[in-house]
C-alpha cells in the first residue's frame, strides 16, 4: 500500500479560514449548530462535493447535517455495520477510499442513490468517538494529507464543543433545580408563617382586651404576665413578619419592579413615617436632601431598607439625632443616602457581621431592645437586588452611619 506522503503547511488563508470556523464552533450553543457549522465549514475548507456531521447512537449513526451539492442521508440513522462512518467509530482511526466501488469495507448499498464516488471520514474523539466527519468527492479522488489534517482539527474543535455544551446544559438545568428548590422551600416558610400568623394575632387580640379589663378587672399582680404575654407575642409577630420578607426575597429573587422613581417624594413620606418614633425617643430628626434625579428603580424595596435601618437608627440612639442625607453621584451613575444616628454604636468586630441573619451584637445595653436580628439581613438582599451597595461606619458610645448607594438603573436580573 502507498504510504502518505507528509502533510504540506496550510496556506495562510486555510488557516484564517480555519480559525474563524473554529471560532463559530466554540461559540455553538446546541449540538444541531456545531454539527451544521461543522458540515458547512468542512467543505468550505477543503472545497469537497459534500460533507456530513453523524453522531453515534448507541449501535447506530445519526447523520445529524450535511452540507452538499445533492442530498446525502441527513435525517437518517443508519446500523453501525451497516456504514463507513460505523467503522471509523469502531475502529477509531480515519479512512481515505478513493473508489467505494471497488472497496470492501463499505456496503455500497446506502451509497447506490448519491453522487458519491470516494470518501475521507474522521472520528470525532479518538479514544471513545461520539461520532463522525466525512467528506465526499462525486470522482475518484484521493484526499490529501492537509484535507486529513482539516479534517481533525474540526473534530477535536467539534468534540470540545460538544462537551461544553453538555456541561453548560447540565449547569443550567443545575440552576433550575436549585430555583426550583428555592422556591418550594420559600413557598413552605411563607405558608407555615401565614398560618403562624392568624392564631398570634388573636392570642394578642385577647391578651390585649384581658389587659384592658374587657372581661373584668384584673388584680395587679396579673398586670405583668399580661403585658409579658403581648410584648412576647409582639416579637413573635414581627419575626415572622422578617421570616415572611425573607421567604418573599427568595421567591422573587429575580424580579425588580423597577419603575421611574421620585426620590425626594419617596424621602419625605419616608421621613413623615419616622417622625412620631423620633418624638418619643425625644430624639432630634434632621434631613439633608440634595435634588435627585428620578431613577429607575423598585419604590416598595426601598422603603423597605430605609425604614429597617431608620428603625435600627431610633431603636439603638437613646440621646442626640438621626440624620437622613441624600446626595447625588453623577460620577457613579447614582444616588447615596445617609443614615446617621448618635447611638450606642457598634464594635469594629461586629461590623463584618451585623448583616448575617439573626446575627446580634451580644452587649447588656442593647439586649433588653426588642428585634430578631434578620432586619439587616433582609436589607442586604433587597439591597443586592437592586444592584446597589450599603456600608457602615461606627464608633462605640459615637453613633452609626449606613450609606445606601443605589445606581440610577435598577434593571431585572432575570435571565433565562
Ligand atoms: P435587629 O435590629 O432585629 O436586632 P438587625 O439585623 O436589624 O437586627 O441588626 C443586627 C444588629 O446590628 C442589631 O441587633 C444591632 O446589634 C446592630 N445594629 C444595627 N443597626 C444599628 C445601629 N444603628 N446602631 C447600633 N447597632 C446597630
Amino acid at each position: 500500500m502507498p504510504t502518505d506522503p507528509p502533510a504540506r503547511d496550510l496556506s495562510v488563508g486555510t488557516l484564517r479560514r480555519l480559525v474563524k470556523v473554529i471560532q463559530e464552533i466554540s461559540m455553538a450553543r446546541t449540538v444541531e449548530a456545531v454539527a451544521a457549522i461543522v458540515g458547512r465549514g468542512a467543505r468550505e475548507l477543503t472545497g469537497a462535493d459534500g460533507a456530513t456531521f453523524i453522531l453515534r447512537e448507541g449501535e447506530r449513526v445519526y447523520y445529524a447535517d450535511e452540507d452538499a451539492i445533492a442530498p446525502l442521508w441527513k435525517g437518517k440513522r443508519l446500523p453501525m455495520a451497516a456504514c463507513i462512518s460505523g467503522w471509523v467509530i469502531v475502529h477509531r482511526q480515519p479512512i481515505f477510499i478513493e473508489d467505494i466501488y471497488a472497496d470492501t469495507r463499505v456496503s455500497v448499498e446506502a451509497y447506490r442513490a448519491t453522487f458519491v464516488q470516494s470518501l475521507m471520514m474522521v472520528p470525532i474523539r479518538t479514544a471513545a468517538p461520539i461520532g463522525a466527519i466525512g467528506l465526499y468527492w462525486s470522482r475518484k479522488y484521493r484526499a490529501t494529507p492537509e484535507e486529513g489534517e482539516l479534517l481533525h482539527y474540526l473534530a477535536d474543535s467539534a468534540s470540545i464543543a460538544i462537551e461544553n455544551i453538555g456541561l453548560y446544559t447540565e449547569l443550567k438545568q443545575r440552576t433550575k433545580d436549585a430555583e426550583e428548590e428555592v422556591r418550594t422551600k420559600s413557598k413552605f416558610v411563607s405558608n407555615v408563617s401565614h398560618e403562624l400568623r392568624t392564631p398570634m394575632n388573636a392570642i394578642l387580640g385577647y391578651a390585649a382586651l384581658l389587659r384592658d379589663e374587657i372581661y373584668g378587672p384584673i388584680s395587679s399582680e396579673q398586670i405583668d404576665p399580661i403585658e409579658a404575654i403581648l410584648r412576647n407575642v409582639r416579637e413573635l409577630l414581627s419575626l415572622i413578619e422578617s421570616i415572611l420578607d425573607l421567604s418573599k426575597i427568595d421567591a422573587d429573587r429575580l424580579s425588580v419592579q423597577a419603575t421611574p422613581i421620585n426620590l425626594t417624594e419617596l424621602l419625605d413620606e419616608i421621613i413623615r413615617a419616622v417622625q412620631p418614633f423620633v418624638e418619643k425617643k425625644s430624639l432630634a430628626l434632621r434631613w439633608q436632601l440634595e435634588t435627585l434625579p428620578p431613577i429607575l428603580s423598585d419604590a416598595g424595596k426601598i422603603k423597605q431598607i430605609l425604614n429597617n435601618l431608620l428603625s435600627n437608627a431610633v431603636k439603638f440612639t437613646h440621646a442626640g439625632e438621626i440624620t437622613i442625607a441624600a446626595r447625588n453621584l453623577p460620577e457613579r451613575k447614582g444616588v447615596a443616602i445617609t443614615i446617621a444616628d448618635t447611638g450606642i454604636g457598634i464594635k469594629a468586630e461586629d461590623l463584618p457581621k451585623i448583616f448575617d441573619p439573626f446575627y446580634q451584637v451580644q452587649a447588656d445595653s442593647t439586649r433588653s431592645l426588642s428585634g430578631v436580628g434578620l432586619g439587616l439581613s433582609i436589607v442586604k438582599e433587597l439591597v443586592t437586588l437592586l444592584q446597589g451597595e450599603i456600608q457602615v461606619q461606627s464608633e462605640i458610645g459615637q453613633g452609626s452611619t449606613f450609606t445606601l448607594f443605589l445606581p440610577y438603573r435598577s434593571t431585572s436580573l432575570k435571565t433565562d
